[in-house]
């Protein structure tokens, strides 16, 4: 038998992949207007740098990774998410000895959890995101919000609604997490296993747990929002209010807590309301802690992370028609062994001027070229007889009215330009 692809990953074809250009072309147009530029970094990092920077009571770190020892014995992980190595990228560029803010966009960057797959629950995915550095204001959170609407609307998606919470920071959290606490002891028995070693180390993870009885109990748990300190709640006061600014709809979802711990203040989801739980197609938040937790100097730092699969996942749910590239301009048929190099070198000088060509590399019936040619939408065919060949010309066919054309072979190019 053939060996297939592992599971929880999902090729891209040739015939599909200009969705995906389609959509990244959005995205680097969106970036492109808020002078946002794009970053690459490894697929694989030190487990380190997520075991700091994820936090290691989050189910990425404690379930999720893909962990390896490397020939030399260093332990690696392939990247869960993709802020950690942006900031590491950024702390070893010393990018904030830059003006600031320092803006980056990573694209189609793949990223691997060890999940349960399922539509639209990849193990590996690749996830179009931005993090930008040193800008504290909350019109950062709500220009990002901005740029995410906007590319998941302009792929077509509809219905989508979006939620923002805060969950606060380090000065008003431990009170929020003292309240949680004592609340979940109250109902213990009714939470797994996980929940109970959360309890202790990180109460704020069981609002995110996916056990049902578990979310049974956190719909009654106390509410952050009443628990912010004066500045997180001027801060979500303020995001509202760009927010506004800007006629973006909004609702306020306390219970929101995304999966990675280190949020502070400002978190948001954006959710496509077709399909079900697999529905968030965008999560995002501020970390302002995380920048120096890695090792760099105190920085504030916003972004999300939108899955590429999942947002063509939902686009096509909704019946969105991605438009196709352009056909092929010109399928070159030769008839006979004569004219096969004189079809082929012209092929190659059209190509030179620009022109998308095809030439029979199989070895086809002239009939079979023809057939071809209709085949994959070519928008011309340029035929070359013995007659045509001695003229020095080629017949051209319009394949979609059927006017044909002789043109010499070095004013083909600017025929079909000019037509
Ligand atoms: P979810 O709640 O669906 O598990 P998440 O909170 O784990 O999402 P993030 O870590 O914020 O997601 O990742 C950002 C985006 O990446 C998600 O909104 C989603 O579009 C996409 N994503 C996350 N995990 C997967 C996955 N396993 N397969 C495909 N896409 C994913
Ligand atoms: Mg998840």
């Amino acid at each position: 038998m053939a060996v297939q692809a592992p599971k929880g990953t999902k090729d891209v074809t040739p015939q599909e992949s200009y969705k995906w250009q389609y959509v990244e072309a959005i995205a680097r147009d969106v970036c492109r207007k808020y002078g946002i530029n794009e970053t690459r970094t490894p697929v694989f990092e030190h487990t380190e740098l997520f075991l700091r920077g994820v936090g290691d009571t989050t189910d990425i770190v404690q379930k999720e990774m893909y962990t390896f020892d490397d020939k030399g014995g260093r332990s690696m992980t392939l990247k869960p998410e993709g802020t950690a190595g942006a900031v590491r990228m950024m702390i070893e560029n010393k990018l904030f000895n830059e003006a600031q803010p320092t803006k980056m966009y990573y694209l189609s960057a793949p990223v691997f959890r060890y999940e349960r797959p399922q539509a639209g629950r990849l193990r590996e995915h690749h996830q179009f995101g931005i993090e930008i550095f040193g800008a504290p204001k909350a019109s950062t959170e709500a220009e990002l919000i901005a740029i995410a609407l906007e590319m998941i609307s302009r792929v077509g998606i509809k219905g989508l609604s979006v939620n923002i919470n805060s969950i606060g920071c380090e000065k008003c959290r431990p009170v929020y997490n003292e309240k949680l606490r004592e609340y979940f002891k109250g109902h213990i028995d009714e939470l797994c296993t996980t929940c109970h070693t959360r309890l202790e180390k990180n109460p704020l993870r069981i609002l995110d747990c996916k056990e049902e009885k578990c979310k049974e109990v956190a719909k009654g748990a106390p509410v952050i929002l009443d628990c912010l300190c004066d500045e997180c709640k001027e801060h979500f006061e303020q995001l509202k209010g760009y927010l506004t600014a800007m006629n973006i709809e909004f609702k306020v979802d306390p219970h929101i807590v995304r999966g990675l711990d280190y949020y502070t203040k400002t978190v948001f989801e954006i959710i496509s309301n077709h399909i079900g739980s697999q529905g968030t197609v965008c999560g995002g938040g501020r970390y302002d802690n995380l920048v120096e937790q890695l090792g760099g100097p105190k920085m504030n730092g916003v972004g999300f992370g939108m899955g590429i699969e999942r947002l063509l996942l939902v686009a096509e749910s909704q019946g969105v028609e991605i438009p196709k590239n352009e056909n092929i301009d010109v399928y070159v048929v030769t008839m006979g062994d004569n004219t096969e190099i004189a079809g082929f070198k012209l092929a190659y000088e059209l190509r030179k001027k620009g022109l998308s060509v095809e030439f029979d590399n199989v070895g086809r019936s002239v009939k079979a070229q023809f057939k071809y040619a209709g085949k994959i939408n070519a928008k011309y065919v340029a035929v070359i007889g013995e007659e045509e060949l001695a003229n020095g010309q080629a017949k051209i066919k319009n394949m979609e009215n059927g006017e044909e054309q002789l043109v010499e072979f070095d004013k083909i190019a600017d025929y079909l330009r000019g037509k």
